[in-house]
């Protein structure tokens, strides 16, 4: 049984280019890049024309580019690091965020007493900018962070009008750009104090991500160490990883408008026939959010409640929530704080290049007999 995968918002299947890549550095370049040796040089030189590229693609200076383990890191540097460096009194920031955020910030008002506030948002999940504006509006330093893309519903910030309201109040700008950075090609970073990414959300490796950090922020880095990434970020650099995450970039840069295109048109008739198969389930979300996520919710009065189970055993990879480390699939934090999680099952699909209109056919046809 050939298997359907669409859980791409949870991780991606590597670009076998990308492979490619990754195992010559991983045969040829094994010095490390603290080394003052010729090996060494070499090592460094491969992170820095990674850097390089990446900045390039992104339209940011290299010396804002951070390269991390991942997101997750990138995220309690920027939150821990902006709160205890920055003078942060106040923290705006929403229900729907990536349990990264939600939990990185519990912990920074746990340890340094400061106010967190929580956005409100609509039915869709859609951000009350004006509730934003009245959060403001007390004069104190705050971060906002506010997420660009939803990873469970797909919802799109409008970024630009975020960063403007924050600019007005004096306040920073922190957004989880995890879903969006190598899915769109001009997500203006610049005009953000931070930003972060994964690779393994863009068909490169994982384990390796980075962070933005606005040239005008200065922020102490969580891990202490051998002063590595300009002393933001100890520990000896992934350096397979890296130039996995560079080429992953690229590729998806080159095919950006292609692929966005293809995925858009799978997603749009998979809207289209499941309105017509399965007549009762509702949209969580906006659904004409991000091209490639799409999740939906099916009322348990009318279906299987072992739903994803059943889905699995055709074969069929969709999630019931965020993937979860412990093996346990608890509901998604997202759905219940929209009031869906009562009455319907959620499913998020989210589609990736490698996806087909046959996958998708197949897909409708086992999940109405559920
Ligand atoms: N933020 C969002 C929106 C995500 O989707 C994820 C991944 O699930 C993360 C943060 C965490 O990323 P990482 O796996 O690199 O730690």
């Amino acid at each position: 049984m050939k298997l359907i995968y669409f859980d791409n918002a949870a991780t991606t299947p590597m670009d076998l280019m990308v492979v490619e890549k990754m195992s010559e550095v991983m045969k040829t370049v094994f010095g490390n890049a603290s080394s003052v040796h010729s090996l060494g040089n070499i090592a460094r030189d491969s992170i820095e024309n990674s850097r390089l590229q990446i900045a390039e693609l992104l339209n940011i200076s290299t010396s804002e580019l951070f390269f991390t383990s991942g997101a997750t890191e990138a995220i309690n540097t920027i939150i821990f690091g902006a709160v205890k460096a920055l003078s942060v009194e106040h923290i705006i920031s929403s229900k729907l965020e990536h349990a990264a955020v939600i939990e990185a910030i519990k912990e920074v008002q746990y340890e340094n007493k400061i106010e967190v506030s929580n956005v409100n948002f609509d039915e869709k999940g859609q951000i009350n900018l004006l509730h934003l504006k009245q959060l403001l509006s007390t004069p104190r330093k705050t971060l906002v962070c506010l997420m660009h893309v939803n990873n469970e519903i797909g919802n799109i910030l409008p970024l630009t009008e975020v960063a403007n309201i924050c600019k007005e109040n004096n306040a920073l700008f922190f957004s989880d750009t995890v879903q969006s950075v190598g899915k769109y090609k001009k997500i203006p970073l610049s005009i953000l104090d931070f930003a972060v990414a994964s690779a393994h959300k863009f068909h490169g490796p994982k384990g390796v991500g980075f962070m933005y950090i606005n040239s005008r922020n200065k922020i102490p880095p969580l891990l202490k160490g051998g002063h590595q990434e300009r002393n933001m970020r100890s520990g000896t650099e992934n350096l397979a990883g890296i130039v996995g995450m560079a080429e992953a970039l690229q590729l998806a840069f080159d095919n950006i408008d292609k692929d966005a295109k293809y995925i858009l048109d799978l997603k749009n008739l998979l809207v289209e026939k499941l309105s017509s198969e399965i007549p009762d389930l509702v949209f969580n979300g906006d659904k004409d959010g991000h091209y490639s996520i799409l999740n939906i919710g099916l009322p348990k009065i009318s279906h299987n409640s072992m739903v994803i189970n059943n889905l699995d055993v055709n074969g069929i990879a969709v999630s019931g929530g965020s993937a979860c480390s412990s093996g346990v699939m608890s509901i998604s934090h997202v759905i219940v704080n929209l009031n869906k999680a009562e009455k319907f099952l959620p499913i998020r699909i989210s589609l990736s290049k490698y996806n087909t209109v046959d996958e998708i056919n197949t897909f409708v046809n086992v999940l109405k007999k559920y």
